[in-house]
């Protein structure tokens, strides 16, 4: 098929170049998979950030069904110097979505390699490949009745474990620190070597999945939110299904209970006794999530005031915060934990407990119990009717799980968003020892003004937190090479050594992480 000349170019590289690279990818992939016609490119090319879509504009997608054509691929980007930005389903809302870290960068997109390798319901594990979906994996799991439960991000039906836990994402359950349950990977390396961690090199091994660490150094954590190798397989263990699962909320009147939850609920995290990672969701978020759009609580352009908050709070029954938790186990492992959470919640004498038997089917309620018992939905996508415009960027900075910290950061992000005109939209999920704070930046995108705010408002999030010795622990495309200072040079520095060594043509997604060899040190 004739090719129309493609404006978007990956850097440095001439459209005669390109050209030789596009034929090379047709004559390795076949003609259907390479896509490098504008149209084409569009579900590839929408982001949710505070730039034009342009600025993060793919020059082509290639579509992959094999570890040999992953290796194929690398062979030819070598030979022409062209980066590729690979994505398992692309699913990264308010991270960058599918499109690309750098103008012009090639996508290799994996989603057609979606086979379930292996699920082993005596182990408690699963083998995966990039484009397997937690539906699909949850369907599985139902049709072969395993006693089995996952884990996933609120986007559970249309996302993919591998690309979650690449991004180090989290989920509700037991299990929801997705990278620790992760056990073995298949890395396609930039000189197309194949790489497997942990036991996987042991020739007859049937440990790859039951032991993480192997022999010699252990190296799984250095492809998550990296650019040094391509992930074609992925290991990760799986909870039990329990015989008792009991979600429960406490719902907290005013913004200061935060400190007195926190506190309350960290011994509680600490001993295992909630095993889960608990959310405590603010009313916008809660309001967002069940559908209740803004329009009708104010009309102005600016932040949502104090006093409509309050309304909310009183009109839905919704807490200005909003904790959700689970136990699970055996009925009376069940009962036992319930006496203790119950009475800690009681000594507080602040809170009000709601079970799943008052609950009924009421959203929030529901989505959340169903995340927290690995069932997916897409409830949480309401949040994006609160503001509309289809602007979002996640501002998730690390807290300590101590009240006071929590308290702080809450401040801080409210008095900055709303000095931008934006909303405090967030919540706090609660590993036992720190808080992801998440804060959804919501923005209208279609209107230009407002999405400079967006972008401004972002930036004096990060530096203001900065100040205060406080990082993301995650971000979108856009500010990655801003959050990679955060954390030093001498980090930096190790971390272009390793580039370096592994993928010296630099074809590996330049700019993940604010990694980029060409970039690098002449900034
Ligand atoms: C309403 C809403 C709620 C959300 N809630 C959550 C949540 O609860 N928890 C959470 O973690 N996230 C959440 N997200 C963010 C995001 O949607 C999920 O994390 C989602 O799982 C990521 O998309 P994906 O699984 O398709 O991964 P992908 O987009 O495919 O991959 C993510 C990134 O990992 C890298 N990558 C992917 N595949 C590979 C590979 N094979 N080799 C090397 N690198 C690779 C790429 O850099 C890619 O950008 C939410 C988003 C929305 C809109």
């Amino acid at each position: 098929m004739a090719q129309q000349n493609n404006p978007v170019l990956p850097r440095g590289v001439t459209q005669a170049t390109f050209e030789k690279a596009l034929e090379a990818f047709r004559a390795l992939l076949g003609e259907e998979n390479v896509l490098a016609q504008p149209s084409q490119l569009t579900p590839y090319s929408k982001v949710m950030m505070s730039v034009e879509n342009d600025a993060h504009a793919p020059s082509a997608a290639l579509t992959v069904s094999s570890v040999e054509q992953v290796q194929g691929v690398v062979r030819i980007c070598n030979e022409h110097k062209i980066p590729i930005w690979p994505i398992s389903t692309g699913r990264n809302f308010g991270y960058g979505s599918a499109a690309p870290v750098q103008r012009g960068q090639v996508i290799l997109d994996l989603k057609k390699m979606n086979r379930i390798l292996k699920v082993d319901p005596d182990m408690c594990y699963a083998l995966v490949e990039p484009g397997v979906t937690y539906q699909q994996l949850y369907d599985y799991i139902e049709e072969n009745n395993l006693p089995l439960m996952l884990s996933f991000p609120a986007p559970s039906a249309i996302a993919s474990p591998l690309g979650n836990i690449m991004d180090r994402g989290v989920g509700y359950t037991p299990y929801g620190e997705h990278f620790m349950m992760q056990c073995g990977m298949e890395v396609v390396l930039a000189n197309g070597d194949i790489y497997r961690t942990g036991m996987g090199g042991v020739k007859g091994s049937n440990t790859w999945q039951i032991f993480k660490w192997g022999f010699g150094p252990t190296l799984d954590g250095m492809f998550t939110q990296a650019n040094y190798g391509i992930v074609t397989k992925i290991g990760f263990w799986l909870m039990p299904k329990p015989p008792v699962f009991k979600p429960f909320e406490v719902i907290f009147e005013n913004e200061e209970d935060i400190v007195d939850i926190v506190e309350m609920l960290r011994p509680l995290r600490i001993s295992g006794t909630i095993p889960n990672s608990v959310v405590i969701a603010n009313v916008l978020w809660e309001a967002g999530s069940a559908n209740v759009r803004r329009q009708t609580y104010t009309t102005e352009s600016g932040h949502t005031p104090d006093e409509i908050l309050k309304k909310i709070q009183r009109d839905t029954g919704m807490g200005a915060w909003n904790l959700y938790a689970a136990l699970y186990g055996t009925q009376e492992q069940v009962d036992a934990d319930w006496k203790i959470v119950s009475e800690a919640f009681k000594r507080l004498g602040k809170g009000r407990i709601v079970t799943q038997e008052e609950a009924g089917d009421k959203q929030p309620f529901k989505y959340r119990a169903q995340l927290m018992s690995g069932v997916p939905n897409l409830q949480e996508f309401g949040l994006y009717n609160w503001r509309g415009g289809g602007g979002s960027m996640w501002f998730a900075p690390v807290s300590e799980a101590r009240g006071s910290e929590c308290e702080k950061q809450a401040r801080l992000a409210k008095r900055i968003l709303h000095k931008h005109g934006l909303d405090y939209v967030a919540e706090f999920i609660v590993g036992p020892r720190d808080m992801h704070h998440v804060v959804d930046v919501l923005f209208d995108r279609t209107n230009p003004e407002e999405t400079a705010r967006a972008d401004a408002c972002f930036n004096e999030l990060l530096d203001e937190f900065e100040k205060e010795g406080y990082a993301v622990y995650r971000v979108n495309t856009r500010f990655q090479e801003r959050v990679a200072r955060s954390y030093g040079t001498v980090k930096r520095d190790v971390e272009h050594a390793i580039k370096r060594a592994l993928d010296p043509n630099n074809i590996l997604a330049p700019g993940r992480s604010g990694i980029d060899l060409h970039t690098y040190n002449k900034v």
